[in-house]
């Protein structure tokens, strides 16, 4: 079966969508993007679309920096997508990746003209990383800076900062990047916020230090603090914190709750996944489907 794509206000198949070799999206990365996840419940089955309106909120704000309007709200967009997952038959977790993007054709690198389009497409995705446990090394990019290619526009063109770091580290053979910020603290990932447990206390770089404000992020600290009692800290973080934390962790839409047990070739903690971090994957996953009263609103049944 064919697969189904949001394109311009209607559900249609995706090999009818065509963008031209000539959109400034294709010639200058113009665009910006959201990634979302829907979980499936295999008890109720169900397809929980998880955290929508906080993606299309951050999306919305996102178009406003870079100058682009679509003509839809968060909650339409929340609507258009249930149709979507929907119109793909949608029984297994999948990720839900919406771009805008400049569609108009003209040479210059501009943000002026008002061409533009959005586009929704799915596809199943379980586990990002396929492992518990990572191994990862401070890449030697800095990360992109909110003076020159915002990270909080989550703009399709600051991913190749995230490309060129897990070039450098992945091809070495670590799981995952670190970036530093110009300022040389500890950043986030490639595709994820990190976060790190220092006596007893849930520790994570704040915005100011040129993170991607993670919707996972605000969820996990909320989380820590209201299901575990933790005292959480938003405050820069030096690099040789990386290796003598208790535990350190990602956090993110593609990578969930996910262990760093390996830094720079140095073992944090025991080397292996944290109680903080197992306690957290354990609330996450059960929030993701809906099952905690109290963390419900984040979720939309689709079926
Ligand atoms: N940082 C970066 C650079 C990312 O691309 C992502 C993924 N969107 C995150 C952090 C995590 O953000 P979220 O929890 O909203 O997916």
């Amino acid at each position: 079966m064919t697969q189904k794509v949001f394109y311009q206000g209607e559900i249609v198949d995706e090999s009818s969508v065509s963008i031209s070799i000539r959109s400034k999206a294709f010639n200058y990365g113009l665009a910006c993007f959201e990634g979302i996840r829907a979980y499936w419940d295999d008890e109720e089955e169900q397809l929980y679309g998880f955290c929508m309106k906080e993606h299309y909120d951050r999306l919305l704000e996102s178009c406003k920096c870079l100058n682009m309007k679509i003509p839809y709200t968060s909650e339409e967009l929340c609507d258009y997508t249930v149709e979507l997952l929907k119109a793909n038959n949608c029984k297994t977790t999948t990720y839900i990746r919406p771009i805008v993007y400049k569609g108009a054709e003209t040479l210059k690198p501009s943000l002026m003209e008002m061409d533009d389009r959005i586009i929704i497409y799915t596809q199943p995705l379980d586990s990002y990383s396929g492992k518990d446990e990572l191994r990862v090394a401070v890449s030697s990019w800095r990360r992109i800076s909110d003076t020159s290619l915002p990270p909080r526009t989550k703009a399709t063109a600051g991913y190749l900062n995230s490309a060129l770091a897990g070039l450098e580290v992945i091809s070495k053979g670590y799981d995952e990047a670190i970036f530093l910020t110009n300022a040389g603290f500890v950043c986030e990932g490639p595709g994820e916020n990190i976060f790190f447990v220092k006596n007893d206390k849930l520790i994570t770089p704040p915005p100011s230090d040129d993170i991607l404000e993670g919707i996972t992020r605000a969820l996990v600290m909320k989380l820590a603090k209201e299901e575990l009692g933790m005292e959480v800290v938003e405050r820069s973080v030096a690099r040789t914190e990386l290796y003598n934390s208790q535990e350190v962790f990602f956090s993110g839409t593609a990578m969930e709750v996910t262990a760093v047990v390996e830094a720079d070739d140095r073992r944090i903690g025991t080397g292996h996944e944290g109680e903080v971090c197992r306690k957290l994957k354990e609330i996450f996953a059960k929030v993701g489907v809906g099952k905690i009263d109290k963390y419900k609103y984040l979720t939309i049944p689709v079926w």
